[in-house]
């Protein structure tokens, strides 16, 4: 029997934001992350799969050049978009990821794509680009991309000989870099599971380097027996803990909750390898949890279909 109760969760990136930065951006984001949770909603209560909910709800972030994802997507060390982005159902673990692609203003949509397929599940650079023109996905030129505070940010990076996440202001000295990854995870009302996440990486990356973002059960992980997850964060920690992957398995080793699992999860990326991110978690009861080790993570969820909730 179907529960009506859904939940979804969605996030922007977490990271170290100063007082300054939040106050000044904090409505905007507050608000991007209100519509999204909405349009969500009324996709969920009309009886949507959490698949195509999490799918159309990371294609808004997506739009949305406040993210660091489609168009916001930060700017590699050649000074161009590489966007990583993936997708799990957690009906039957069918999964599709793009990994190193560009000129696509949805990478999710064609990682989506590779999920519907059943063929390879990812598919990396020019391969990638051209099975997107072979499905006849819409591609944009440079100018959608390059905007003027990314070629800064950019600049900024270079500078400082580093790589940066995309929302650090001041952070502390262990924290060099600022997070803005997209994704959402979703509990349908017939009591399925979906996740996805979408980015542009890290400000400043080596040409060719792939975050944990498009990797499946690392930035990215759903089954309904257990829960949905997506991170955001420095990708090569999540990558070492196979993060997703293991907070799933807390879930179904230990029968915990998504809360507990989650912190179970927080407290092995900090102890192994002080991993600086976070996750959304909905466990296939439906609740819902976050953790991050940031001082920030821009978050907002619907738990069995009660009011949004946003925090910054
Ligand atoms: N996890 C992403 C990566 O490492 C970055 C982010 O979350 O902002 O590519």
């Amino acid at each position: 029997m179907d529960d009506r109760r859904f939940s979804l969760m969605v996030h922007g990136g977490a990271g170290t934001l100063d007082d300054a930065r939040q106050r000044a951006m904090g409505d905007a984001w507050r608000a991007a992350i209100g519509t999204v949770l909405a349009h969500g909603r009324r996709l969920l209560e009309r009886g949507d799969c959490a698949v195509e909910v999490v799918e159309a709800c990371v294609m808004l972030l997506e739009d949305d050049p406040l993210f660091n994802a489609g168009r916001g997507s930060v700017l590699n060390e050649a000074g161009a978009v590489e966007m990583d982005a993936a997708i799990m159902d957690g009906r039957d673990l069918a999964a599709g990821a793009v990994a190193g692609v560009h000129h696509l203003p949805n990478p999710v949509a064609l990682a989506s794509r590779l999920l519907r397929d059943n063929g390879p599940v990812m598919l990396v650079g020019e391969g990638a680009m051209r099975f997107a023109a072979q499905c006849g996905i819409t591609q944009v030129s440079d100018d959608y991309f390059l905007l003027a505070e990314r070629l800064a940010q950019l600049e900024q990076a270079r500078a400082g000989q580093t790589t940066m996440l995309d929302h650090v202001e001041a952070a502390p000295a262990d924290e060099t870099g600022k997070y803005g990854t997209v994704g959402a995870v979703a509990r349908d009302i017939h009591g399925h599971l979906a996740a996805a996440t979408s980015t542009g990486g890290l400000v400043n990356k080596r040409l060719g380097r792939v975050g944990d973002s498009p990797l499946i059960g690392a930035g990215v992980y759903a089954d309904d027996e257990t829960c949905a997850v997506s991170a955001t964060g420095h990708g090569e920690d999540f990558m070492r803990c196979v993060i997703a992957k293991t907070i799933a398995d807390h879930v179904d080793m230990q029968g915990l909750d998504a809360r507990q699992a989650t912190r179970a999860g927080m407290d092995y990326l900090l102890r192994r390898v002080r991993g600086r991110g976070g996750v959304i978690v909905i466990d296939h009861h439906g609740n819902c949890a976050s953790g991050f080790t940031t001082r920030n993570m821009i978050h907002g969820w619907i738990e069995h279909g009660a009011e949004a909730v946003v925090r910054l």
